[in-house]
C-alpha cells in the first residue's frame, strides 16, 4: 500500500484566482462510506496521481472532496446557458466542484472536477447528487470516445459515496471525478456578458485564450484577440461536431452550458450512438421537439456559437453594430469548417484515395447515406464491413442490406475507385458503446457486479482493434431491445 502525503498532490486554483467572480468557495457533502467503482489507472498517471493512493481510504476521500489537499479551493462554478432555446441567466455547478487544476508531468493543465459531490447555491430545486448509473454513464461513454479519437472530457473515477439518492426509486449515489482541459463553456462567457462587468468579460477570454487558443490569438491585441478567439472556438467545435456525426453520435443535450471553449465534448447525460441510421433519431426523453436530433447537431452548435458571439460583441468594438459586422463573418465560417471537416471524414470512411474528384465523392456519400437511411441499416456495423468489402468480401455488408440490388450497384462504383481498406480499418470502430451493452453493463454496475462495465470498456477503449472472443460487442441490438430512450444525468 503506497501512502503518499496529501501535500503531494499538487492542485493549483488558477481558474479561482483569476475569476473569482465566477467561483464560489464550497465544500463537497460527506461521503458516509465511499467505495471505489472504477478507476482509471492509466488517466491517473497521465494526470501523476499514484493510482496505489487513490484506492487507499484517503485517495478515495480526496475523490470525493472530502479531503483536500494542501492550496486547494474547491468552487463551484458559476454559468449561464440557453437550456433547449431559453435562457437562463443563473444556472452553475448545483451539484459539481472544481476542486482546481492539475499540472500533468508533461506540463499540461487539467480541471478536476467532482459531479455529484453534494447542494451548492447553485442547486435551485436539485438534490446535489448523482445516482452510479448515470456516472458509471458517463466514465463509460467519455472513455469510449477518448479512444475514437474524439476531443472529450475524460473520467478519472467513479466512487459510490454509501448514501442513496432519491429519483423514481432510490438509488445508489456516486461521485465522478472528471478531467477537462477546462470547464470553461459558452454559458461562462454568457454570464459574464450578463453582468455587464466588461473587465471580467476580457478576463476570462484571456483566460480561455492562454489555456486554449493561444496559438491563435497570443500575437494579437485588442478586438483582433478577441475575434480570433471566436474564430478558434467556431473551428474546433466544428471539427468535433463532424467528429460526432461521423460516428453517429447524438449528444442529446447541446445547451450552451454544455458546449466548451476547449472543443471537448462534455456533459454526458442523454447521449448515445445510432444504431440504425436515421437522422431524425431523438434519444433523449425531454427533447420533444426534436431540437438535438442527430442531424440537428450542426444546426445547435452553430446556433450556440452565435450565442457566444452575443457575449463576445463587447470586446469586438465599442459601437455594436460594428462588433456585429466583424462576429458575422466568423460565425459563417462555421459551415464551410463543418462541411470541410465531415466531407474528408467521410472520404476517410470510404476509404477514398486522395485523387478521387469531390464531385464523384459527394454523389458516393448521398447515395450511400440515402440507401443505409432506406434500409435502416446499423451505421457502425456497416462502415467497418465496408473495409472487409474493399478486401473482397462483401458479405457482411450485404446481410445487412435488403435492397440488394442498390447496394450492388453502389458497392461496383466505390470498389472502381479502388479503396483503401487498412485506413479505413483505422477509422471506422469495430466497438461502440450500444445502447443494449451500455444498460446491461449500468444494471449490473448498480447491483454491485462491475465486471460486464469492464468487459465493455475493455471492448470500447481499443474501439479499431478487432479482437477474437469480442464478438457480442461488435453486433447490433437484439431484435427485442426496442425503441431507446435517456435521461438527463439528474
Ligand atoms: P445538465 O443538464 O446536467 O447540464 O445540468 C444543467 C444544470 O442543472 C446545471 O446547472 C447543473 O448543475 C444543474 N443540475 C443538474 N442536476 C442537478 C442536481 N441533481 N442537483 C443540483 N443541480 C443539478
Ligand atoms: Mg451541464
Amino acid at each position: 500500500m503506497s501512502v503518499a502525503p496529501v501535500s503531494t498532490v499538487d492542485i493549483e486554483n488558477r481558474f479561482a484566482r483569476e475569476l473569482s467572480e465566477l467561483a464560489l468557495p464550497w465544500q463537497a457533502d460527506p461521503a458516509p462510506d465511499p467505495r471505489l467503482l472504477v478507476l482509471n489507472e492509466p488517466l491517473a498517471a497521465e494526470l501523476g496521481l499514484d493510482p496505489g493512493w487513490l484506492r487507499d481510504p484517503d485517495g478515495l476521500r480526496f475523490l470525493v472532496g472530502n479531503l483536500v489537499p494542501d492550496g486547494a479551493n474547491p468552487v463551484a462554478q458559476a454559468y449561464a446557458g440557453h437550456q433547449f432555446g431559453g435562457f437562463v441567466p443563473r444556472l452553475g455547478d448545483g451539484r459539481a466542484l472544481l476542486l482546481g487544476e492539475v499540472v500533468t508531468p508533461g506540463g499540461r493543465r487539467r480541471d478536476l472536477h467532482l459531479k455529484g459531490s453534494g447542494r451548492t447555491p447553485f442547486a435551485r430545486g436539485g438534490d446535489g447528487l448523482a445516482a452510479v448509473g448515470p456516472m458509471l454513464r458517463e466514465y463509460l461513454v467519455s472513455e469510449a470516445m477518448h479512444a475514437l479519437g474524439v476531443p472529450t472530457t475524460r473520467s478519472l473515477a467513479v466512487v459510490a459515496t454509501g448514501r442513496a439518492v432519491q429519483r423514481e426509486t432510490m438509488l445508489p449515489g456516486a461521485v465522478l471525478a472528471r478531467v477537462a482541459s477546462s470547464h470553461l463553456r459558452v454559458g461562462s462567457f454568457q454570464y459574464a456578458a450578463a453582468t455587464g462587468d466588461l473587465d471580467l468579460l476580457r478576463r476570462l477570454a484571456d483566460h480561455a485564450i492562454s489555456r486554449h487558443h493561444g496559438d491563435a490569438a497570443d500575437s494579437l491585441e485588442g478586438p483582433d484577440r478577441y475575434l480570433e478567439l471566436f474564430e478558434a472556438v467556431v473551428a474546433v467545435q466544428a471539427s468535433l461536431v463532424a467528429q460526432w456525426m461521423l460516428l453517429g453520435f447524438v449528444h442529446g443535450v447541446m445547451n450552451t452550458d454544455n458546449m466548451t471553449i476547449s472543443g471537448e465534448t462534455i456533459d454526458y447525460g442523454p447521449c448515445a450512438f445510432l444504431d440504425a441510421f436515421d437522422p431524425a433519431t431523438v434519444f433523449s426523453s425531454i427533447d420533444l421537439g426534436g431540437r438535438y436530433a442527430y442531424r440537428n447537431q450542426p444546426l445547435a452548435a452553430e446556433w450556440n456559437l452565435a450565442r457566444l458571439a452575443e457575449a463576445l460583441l463587447p470586446l469586438l468594438a465599442e459601437d455594436e453594430e460594428q462588433a456585429v459586422a466583424l462576429a458575422v463573418p466568423a460565425l459563417e465560417r462555421f459551415r464551410g469548417r463543418y462541411s470541410a471537416a465531415w466531407s474528408a471524414g467521410m472520404r476517410a470512411k470510404l476509404g477514398l484515395p486522395a485523387g478521387v474528384e469531390d464531385a464523384e465523392a459527394t454523389s458516393l456519400i448521398d447515395d450511400l447515406l440515402a440507401l443505409l437511411q432506406a434500409n435502416r441499416v446499423d451505421y457502425t456495423l456497416f462502415f467497418r464491413g465496408l473495409g472487409s468489402a474493399a478486401r473482397g468480401d462483401a458479405e457482411a455488408v450485404r446481410g445487412l442490406v435488403l435492397d440488394l440490388a442498390s447496394l450492388d450497384g453502389w458497392l461496383r462504383r466505390w470498389l472502381a475507385l479502388a479503396p483503401d481498406a487498412a485506413a479505413m480499418d483505422r477509422v471506422n470502430p469495430a466497438y461502440i458503446p450500444r445502447n443494449h451493452l451500455v444498460e446491461e453493463a449500468l444494471t449490473a454496475g448498480v447491483q454491485g457486479d462491475l465486471d460486464p462495465l469492464g468487459r465493455l470498456l475493455e471492448a470500447v477503449t481499443a474501439p479499431f482493434d478487432e479482437r477474437p472472443g469480442l464478438e457480442r460487442y461488435a453486433a447490433p441490438a437484439p431484435k427485442d431491445f426496442g425503441a431507446y430512450t435517456t435521461f438527463c444525468g439528474t
